[in-house]
């Protein structure tokens, strides 16, 4: 038996803790009824158990092939089959708006959908994923020339995208681009340049694909201030959307790499190929973050998708593995072992991975749904408040779930001993897949240095003071006896939170080395508080099902999860105040040539 999409987990999110039933002003939400959720999920898990997920171990053997002589890359058995099915379900544009071909519903329903992709083949789920992070570029800096050629055939997946910001001397410091671009005279851009590590730059799925490339204009000022963002079409298009001649670039090698060998990573060389600017000249960074932002909460849905499905590898393998005996007598006196679940530390393996999962998963499908409310709501004061949430999140989810999901993957490993590191099982493919997600879109470092020099200064420290007031507020609430430590958990995680906060204001200023050294600390306790008020959230919700008598084992289990999360979990937010609080010293005490 291999993933099984956790659609009853979805369902009680939705419908239980987010109530997505209390938001049908948004648009799209008054036809995301229960029955309509439950038969949409079930339909995407049908889909990902049964088409993607079949692929993921042939995607990690083949991997994707390169033709040097004319640059073209063919993507592993099934893959484009694969896509076009996808693409014909529909399942590319569920969340896009009608007015580009999309069905228009919730983006949290469609996170839904991302998450079982890419559980199920995280590999083959990039191809999408980035071309929806292209949809979004366009459909926020595009002329209507623009949006009305790239936005249907993106929304549907019939073209795709693909993100060009890397290259050999330029990761991190995006100010180091020497791509360059120089005005054709005719409204076009002709663009030089090497791109590397460009995720989904070639395949063989899509009759075009839609290039979003970074370079400096002639002329233009050195640094990020420079940079202009530019729609580079692999076929020029006619204005009907026909694909015509071929534009002048191409892949000319793939990278070899640990993992998502199913997905092409491709080194892209620019020879004078046409572009046109998107947006402003010069403000194609600010454009270019459209992308990566959306990109940046698509890689926190990797890091939680790839430890769902390691997390289910190891909970089938620790019940029918047969070693030892339970301390406390046989569980399985006529069989020869009892099976490894009984034992102890194979359990705190488990439930580690189960309750940092269900409570990141909590905090994510919560960003998503700011992010509905930020796009959809009339009312200025609440999509400012809902952005504000979102802003706040992305680098928090995108560095603490992907930080974790690689460590729950290692320990879904751990609980398969020497079977996980063979090929038998697919533990160790997890392992490789999931540890990119902590690297690209911004490594969780950088990640953490957007939370506490960007996010958390923005506009007076608005977007935290809210967040903590909002713990407060539901600590405030008058709560049944059985959530009295749920409770707790919030008021201490929002405490420490506030302290680390306040050290951060006094001394993170005059001293940003110290900002910097607290940086990561600083994102994991403020992802713990959010984990606390998440499962003080599902509690609740589980505990109203209980009360209303509702004998279904999962709200039982449901609880028990949470109060380990917060015996066993929660407990780790002091240690990082802790480090928060120790600044740049103990971390900047060395000479670089002590290295
Ligand atoms: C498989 C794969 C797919 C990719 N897909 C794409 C894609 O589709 N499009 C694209 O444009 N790029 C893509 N990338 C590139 C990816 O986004 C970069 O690898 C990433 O941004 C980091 O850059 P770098 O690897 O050059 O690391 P570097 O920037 O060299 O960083 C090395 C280390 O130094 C740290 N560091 C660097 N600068 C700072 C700083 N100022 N403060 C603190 N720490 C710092 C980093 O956190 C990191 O730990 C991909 C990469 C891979 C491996």
């Amino acid at each position: 038996m291999a993933y099984k999409a956790p659609v009853k987990e979805h369902l009680f999110l939705l419908n239980e803790v987010l109530n997505l039933g209390s938001y049908s002003n948004l648009p799209g939400f008054a036809d995301a009824t229960p029955e309509l959720t439950a038969q949409l999920l079930d339909e995407a898990a049908r889909f990902c158990e049964g088409v993607l997920e079949p692929l993921n171990a042939v995607g990690d053997r083949e991997g994707c092939r390169h033709d040097p002589a004319t640059g073209a890359v063919t993507t592993p058995t099934g893959f484009a089959d694969a896509y076009r099915t996808m693409v014909e379900a529909g399942w590319s544009a569920l969340a896009v708006d009608p007015q580009w071909g999309g069905q228009g519903l919730p983006g949290v329903l469609n996170l839904a959908f991302n998450e079982m992709a890419s559980s199920a083949n995280m590999a083959f789920a990039m191809y999408p994923g980035l071309t929806h992070g292209a949809f979004s570029a366009i459909l926020s800096a595009g002329d209507e020339a623009q949006k009305a050629l790239y936005l249907p055939r993106l929304a549907t997946g019939e073209w795709a995208g693909a993100m060009n910001l890397t290259e050999p001397q330029c990761g991190t410091d995006l100010g180091l681009i020497r791509s360059k671009a120089v005005k054709s005279g005719d409204g076009t851009w002709k663009l030089t340049g090497e791109k590397i590590w460009i995720s989904g730059g070639e395949q063989d799925f899509t009759p075009n694909l839609v290039q979003l490339v970074l370079a400096r204009t002639e002329g233009a000022p050195a640094g990020t201030r420079g940079l202009s963002l530019f729609i580079v079409p692999k076929f020029l298009p006619a204005a009907d959307g026909t694909p015509g001649e071929r534009n002048g670039f191409k892949c000319v090698g793939l990278e070899e790499k640990m993992g998502i060998h199913g997905n092409a990573t491709c080194f892209m060389s620019y020879e004078g190929a046409t572009g046109w600017l998107l947006g402003e000249e010069t403000k194609g960074l600010r454009q270019m973050f459209v992308m990566m932002n959306e990109a940046r909460l698509g890689v926190a849905v990797q890091g939680l998708a790839q430890a769902e499905a390691a997390y289910q590898a190891a909970a089938r393998f620790a019940r029918e593995r047969l070693q030892g005996r339970a301390l406390t007598g046989p569980q399985n006196p006529d069989g020869p072992a009892d099976p490894i679940v009984v034992h102890p530390d194979v359990r705190r393996m488990l439930m580690d991975c189960k309750a940092v999962i269900e409570g990141g998963r909590a905090l994510l499908f919560w960003t998503i749904l700011h992010q509905d409310v930020e796009r959809g709501s009339t009312d200025e004061a609440e999509r400012q408040k809902a952005d504000d949430v979102v802003q706040l999140m992305t680098p928090v989810v995108k560095s603490f779930l992907t930080d974790r999901g690689f460590q729950i993957c290692s320990d879904a490993l751990q609980v398969h001993g020497g079977s996980g590191y063979t090929t038998h099982f697919p533990a160790a493919q997890y392992l490789r897949d999931s540890r990119i997600a902590m690297i690209y879109e911004g490594t969780n470092g950088v990640q953490a240095l957007d939370l506490v020099g960007r996010k958390l200064p923005a506009n007076g420290g608005r977007a935290m003071m809210a967040f903590l007031a909002e713990l407060d507020a539901f600590a405030a609430e008058p709560a049944d006896e059985a959530l009295a430590p749920f409770v707790e958990g919030v008021k201490s995680a929002k405490a420490q939170l506030q302290e680390a906060s306040l050290w951060l204001l006094q001394n993170g200023v005059a001293n940003p080395d110290a900002a910097a050294a607290s940086s990561h600390d600083y994102l994991n306790l403020l992802a713990l508080a959010g984990l606390a008020y998440m499962w003080a959230r599902m509690a609740k919700a589980a505990q109203a099902k209980i009360a209303a008598g509702d004998a279904d084992p999962f709200f039982a289990n449901k609880l028990a999860t949470g109060r380990y999360f917060l015996e066993r979990v929660l407990p780790e937010a002091g240690a990082h105040l802790a480090k928060v609080k120790t600044g740049a010293g103990p971390v900047m005490a060395l000479a670089a040539e002590a290295f």
